[in-house]
């Protein structure tokens, strides 16, 4: 397996998404979004769907149990042999050490981990205004990336929808959630010289050139 292997780290609405669709192209590597699995798990009632969905809703974690399972058998199918780009894991210490677990067992290390730096009120309007695709999980945002018509994806024509869970109760909880759970995880990737902090204010492509630049050094 080779290719680029990175994690971005960063609260809810820091652009992750968003940015690790474009890393994916740029380096033709698996995105790993461990929200997107999940809310198709839920959406297609799997055993895995009814077991998440009481916590996605309330904007908690997952059980770290069922997420590592999920997150070691994907990186184990063949198109992440190309590299991948974790989008929403690890998101706790406890999930982190599996990680480093997982990639030992194949042979593989990190190369670095971005996280995302934004101001929390800029994350709140971010939130309240993402729109996602029901088709393609393309995203908008109703102010600052607008779909041509109203409520239609740009690309496919599909509807477009607010999650759940972007909604202003639960983004209070999945933001304290981060800070208690996620946060910590800085530290951790800092002390073994894998850490890259990312300005993540500015346009979608700024942060992209901000962020190709980051692995660049570290993917060549
Ligand atoms: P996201 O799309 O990354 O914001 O994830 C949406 C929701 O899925 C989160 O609020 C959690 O409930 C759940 N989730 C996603 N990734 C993880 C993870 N690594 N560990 C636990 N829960 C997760």
């Amino acid at each position: 397996m080779s290719g680029v292997r990175v994690v971005l780290l960063g609260p809810p609405g820091s652009g992750k998404g968003t940015q690790a669709k474009l890393l994916q192209e740029k380096f033709t590597a698996c995105q790993i979004s461990t929200g997107d699995i999940l809310r198709k798990a839920v959406n297609e009632q799997t055993p895995l769907g009814k077991q998440a969905a009481d916590y996605i809703q309330r904007g908690e974690l997952v059980p770290d149990n069922l997420i590592v399972k999920l997150v070691a058998e994907r990186l184990k199918e063949p198109d992440c042999e190309k590299g991948f780009i974790l989008d929403g894991f690890p998101r706790t210490i406890s999930q982190a050490r599996s990680l480093e677990e997982i990639l030992t067992r194949m042979g593989l290390v990190l190369k670095c981990v971005l996280s995302m730096q934004v101001p929390r009120k800029s994350i709140v309007e971010r939130l309240s205004g993402r729109r996602t695709c029901k088709g393609c999980g393309a995203l908008y945002h109703l102010v600052f990336d607008p779909p041509k018509a109203a409520g239609i994806c740009n690309r496919c024509g599909g509807e477009l929808f607010q999650r759940d869970d972007d909604r202003e109760e639960t983004i209070t909880n999945r933001l304290n959630v981060y800070d208690s759970q996620t946060a910590p995880l800085e530290n951790f990737y800092r002390d073994r010289g894998l850490l890259k902090e990312i300005d993540g204010v500015g346009k979608v492509e700024e942060i992209g050139r901000r962020i190709i630049q980051a692995v660049g050094v570290v993917a060549a």
